[in-house]
């Protein structure tokens, strides 16, 4: 079994490698091949680059944007995003075309646990319920009991009977804060790491808030400084808030305060100050993901006009997979 304190990736992760904004010939080219494109969605994560968020026809976080892709009647649903999120998307829309453009974008917290692994792992907790967070490929998902996103973890696993044992993975700053937050102790946390977010450390965000009086302070549960920012003495607890990236855009749109410091991927930024006339900030300008940064305006033209990217999923692992999905959506059918 390998317990990992940081994630394993193919390629080296790095920070800060946001590519040039296309030309403006370049954007109306894409803007006219998505005119015509009729059957498809654009769908964009809040961490893709700007010009990719303005040209979508949605942005939101991977289950939200996975939920509406679902109900729309697109027949292909092309995802701007990484791998694991366009899986989410073809889980929920078996019979739909799913497109990936940057069909090589992994994901380091992702691949900081496989199948394998999961299986090592609950063959010692044989009577623990697995909670993975939708940040894994479809085959852990497959394996998993119950899903689950960094805006409703804590829900769910409250719903776990207090006297179950729990796994968590693969994210151990998000498990860490759901486990000190419910005070769960027959719960362990894989200790798997988004790079991007593990970056943001304690350090930075305890100067954020001494360097600003004013400012509050978005911290995504994600994050290397989400302990701290649970620990962190009165005043500054006031000033410090723990939201998923959707919690976040929708936090923004009654904040008191002028000043808010963003703990996330920097992608998040781009929506928070379209809709809003108050200031945002990095808590680290160089949070950028390179899986997010992987496409480009060729990629997606080759989704729109030649159907390239397409994610397929082995059917059994599908139908395991989804099984979780739906435990997470609807209470009534979680096994416990
Ligand atoms: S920001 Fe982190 S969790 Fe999100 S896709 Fe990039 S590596 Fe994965």
């Amino acid at each position: 079994m390998r317990l990992s304190s940081s994630a394993s990736t193919a390629t080296k992760p790095t920070l800060g490698v946001g590519g040039p904004t296309p030309s403006a010939e370049v954007l109306e080219r894409l803007r006219a091949a998505k005119a015509l494109a009729t059957d498809a969605l654009l769908i964009a994560h809040n961490y893709q680059p700007p010009w990719v968020q303005d040209l979508a026809d949605v942005t939101g976080d991977s289950l939200q944007l996975s939920r509406i892709a679902a109900e729309h009647p697109a027949r292909r649903i092309v995802f701007a995003g990484v791998r694991f999120m366009a899986e989410t998307a073809k889980l929920l829309s078996p019979t739909k075309t799913v497109l990936l453009p940057a069909h090589d974008a992994g994901c380091s917290l992702a691949e900081a646990i496989t199948a394998d692994d999961l299986r090592q792992w609950r063959s010692a907790h044989p009577d623990a319920i697995v909670v993975a967070y939708v940040n894994t490929s479809a085959e852990v998902k497959a394996l998993a009991d119950v899903c689950v996103t960094s805006a409703n973890a804590l829900e769910v696993v409250a719903s776990i009977p207090t006297l179950r044992e729990v796994l968590f993975l693969p994210d151990v700053f998000l498990g860490s804060w759901v486990k000190r937050t419910l005070g769960r102790e027959r719960m362990h946390v894989w200790h798997g790491e988004c790079h991007v977010h593990a970056a943001l450390e304690p350090g930075a965000l305890e100067t954020a808030l001494a360097d600003d009086p004013e400012a509050v302070v978005y911290v995504h549960p994600e994050c290397g400084c989400t302990t701290s920012a649970l620990l962190v003495d009165d005043p500054w607890r006031q000033r410090v808030r723990l939201l998923s990236t959707t919690q976040m855009i929708e936090a923004a749109r009654a904040e008191q305060h002028r000043r808010v410091i963003v703990a996330t991927e920097t992608g998040v930024l781009h929506q928070l100050r379209r809709e809003n006339s108050i200031s945002f900030e990095p808590l680290r300008a160089d949070a950028t993901c390179p899986y997010m940064q992987r496409v480009t305006p060729e990629l997606l033209l080759g989704a729109l006009e030649r159907n390239e990217g397409e994610v397929t999923l082995d059917p059994a692992v599908a139908e395991a997979a989804r099984r979780p999905v739906l435990a997470m959506l609807d209470p009534t059918v979680r096994p416990w």
